[in-house]
Parts: C-alpha cells; structure tokens; sequence
C-alpha cells in the first residue's frame, strides 16, 4: 500500500491514461452497479421532473430520509404545473422535516420558470438548465446525464471523495470536475454518474472504506490511505432551547390545538414556518407546565439538546412566563399537516402522538 503524498505520477497517469477513457475501468464500475445498486424509486424514472425533485431532496439529506418525503411530494405536487401553481405555504408544509427551506422555495420558484418560459418541458442539456433558480452545476449535470443522456460528469460530495482517493496527491475543485468528466462513461453517462456516486455512498464512505469490496480496488491509488490523516475537527456547538408543548381539547373532546408561533419571515432561518413557543432560557415559573422529554436536535453546526414542557389546557395560558406567555396561534390538529412546520415541531408532535 502506497504511503499518503507518495502516489506515483506514473500510476495516476495510468487512471486517466492521458485523456484516453479507462474502458475498463468504466466496465467495471458499471457491472458493479447493475448489480448492486439500491433500489431507488428515482432510479425507476427518466421523467425529469421527478429527477429533479430527487436531486434536490437528496442534497445534504441521506436517502433514507427522503424516501417518504419524495412520495408524499409526489402525491401532493404530481406534476410541475401543480407545484407551480401551488402556494409557498403549501409547498413548505410538504417539504417540513427536510430541512434546508430554501431548497424548497426555490424549487418552487424553478417550476414557476419552466412553465412560464418552456410552457412545462424542461430545458434539455446542462447549459441551458443551469440558469434556473435552484440548480447549480451539479443539479444540471444530473438531470441532464440521467434524463437526457448529455455526457457530462457530476462531482458531489461522494464523488468528490472517490475520486480524490481514486487518483491520490492534491486535486484543486477544478481538477476534481476535469477527472470526473475524463473517467465518464460517454455511451451511459447517467447511469455511470449515479455508479460514481453510489459508489461514494455505500463503499467508499468517508470513514472506513469497505476497499476489499470496491470494483475501483485495482486502479485506486490511495487505497483509503489518506482517511488515516488527521482530520480538521469540526467544531459543533452545545446549546439547551425549552419548548413549550401546550394543547387543548377540542370541542366535545376530538381534535385538540396546539399552540404554535411562526417565525419572522425574515429570519435567516426557517423563514415563515410554523414551531412550538420556544426560549433559550427555562421558565422562570412553571405552575401548570411539568418537563415532558428531552430531545437531541441538530442543526448544522450546532446540536441543541431540547426540553420540552408539556402542557394541557382549559382556559388561562399555561406557563405564566414572559418567555413563552400569549405568543402564537392556537392550531387544531387536523390542519397541522398542511402547515410548514419546522422538523423539529415535527419531531415533538410525532413524538407526543399528536400527528
Ligand atoms: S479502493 Fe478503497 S479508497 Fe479506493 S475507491 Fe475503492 S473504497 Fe475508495
């Protein structure tokens, strides 16, 4: 096994064979697979829009976490004129529990320009994809190789990571890009794209890469050496947030209200969505709220550890504290689900059997 930062040029050059396309690399990866490949629902498609709903989903977001919220979109929005014909609100009510809202705000805002400017069909090659809100390099390429066939390679995270252990020694982001278009298999540039990155996902995983399973084995020059280095800790941060879980009985008993509050709609994050009465400090007073749970939340950087107050209901407010007291809308449960609520309301309602 080569030591780290002693790739031989020889070998690298040997990947890429000068420009030339490493057939058998290609051949390998790709029988690997057919083989192996999950089964995906956006793998059963070349219909763009659900393509492109499943690359949008799926970045920053792990595909078990995406499974049920891609359906539950595609029943509510089945085609791109009704998600753009839908309302911001609607839309952020199916996305909730994603996170990275502005994925869907924009998404929304794509399917606007594409019935308005190309009357529905989506644009057919990358170039032409690439202006529309939403889509970056990596999204157009996508579509585009996996619906269209264009020969065009992406580079994602696990991409990215493949390929620098593929080819070893220091690789600015441009490089990377050069790499992967000059590995791609140019007769199923779709499907070698999703082999690359499946690839990343299930074999060559950040930690510990399974090398002994890997169809790249015989022409990888790092061998997952390089994982061995140290690492840049990535400094997340502690914080405590207290909820305020409040709820009522509904007439005649059914359907109860829970309190919730929406965020300004200007805030930085989670603009306009819905969420449980929240401070940062815990109740000064506490005479009808009593702790309920503890919950774990984490939000990019920084992971919360969330108390929640449980609260029932009839008549005055239920925390006499200025921190929670008289904010928020009181919500029947009934309608929750097609609010925009924030995952982690979600996760406390879902947790509480309220939805
Ligand atoms: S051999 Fe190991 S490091 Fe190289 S691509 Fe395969 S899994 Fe990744």
């Amino acid at each position: 096994m080569p030591a780290a930062g002693s790739i031989s040029e020889k070998r690298r050059m040997a990947a890429t064979s000068n420009g030339k396309t490493p057939a058998a690399f290609q051949r390998a990866l790709l029988r690997w697979y057919d083989a192996q490949r999950r089964d995906l629902p956006w793998r059963k498609t070349r219909d763009p829009y659900r393509i492109w709903l499943s690359e949008i989903m799926l970045q920053q977001t792990r595909v078990a976490a995406v499974l049920e919220h891609y359906r539950i979109f595609l029943e509510r929005f089945p085609s791109i004129e009704a998600l753009a014909s839908a309302s911001e609100a609607d839309v952020l009510a199916a996305w909730s529990g994603l996170g990275y809202y502005r994925r869907a705000r924009r998404l929304r805002q794509c399917a606007q320009q594409i019935v308005e400017q190309y009357k529905g069909s989506f644009p057919q090659n990358s170039e032409a994809l690439l202006p529309l809100p939403g889509i970056g390099r990596y999204t157009a390429a996508a579509i585009a190789s996996i619906v269209f066939g264009e020969p065009v390679a992406v580079v994602d995270g696990n991409v990215e990571r493949v390929l620098r252990r593929l080819i070893g020694g220091t690789l600015t982001t441009r490089q990377v890009w050069e790499h992967a278009q000059a590995f791609l298999d140019r007769s199923r540039p779709g499907d070698f794209n999703q082999a690359m990155m499946e690839l990343g996902a299930t074999v060559c995983v950040p930690r510990e890469p399974r090398c002994l399973a890997c169809p790249a084995r015989k022409w990888c020059v790092t061998r997952g050496v390089e994982v061995r280095r140290a690492k840049p800790a990535v400094h997340q941060q502690k914080k405590a947030v207290w909820c305020a879980l409040d709820w009522r009985e509904g007439n005649g008993g059914g359907n109860g209200k829970v309190r919730l509050v929406q965020r300004p709609r200007k805030a930085a994050l989670m603009a306009g969505m819905w969420e449980l009465p929240q401070s940062s400090a815990p109740p000064r007073t506490s005479r009808t709220a009593a702790p309920w749970r503890k919950f774990r939340h984490t939000i990019t950087v920084t992971s919360y550890t969330v108390h929640v107050l449980r609260n029932k209901q009839i008549g005055n407010l239920l925390l006499p504290d200025d921190r929670f007291a008289a904010k928020g809308k009181w919500i029947g449960l009934d309608r929750i689900q097609q609010l925009p609520i924030t995952g982690l309301t979600r996760k406390i309602l879902k947790a509480s059997g309220m939805i």
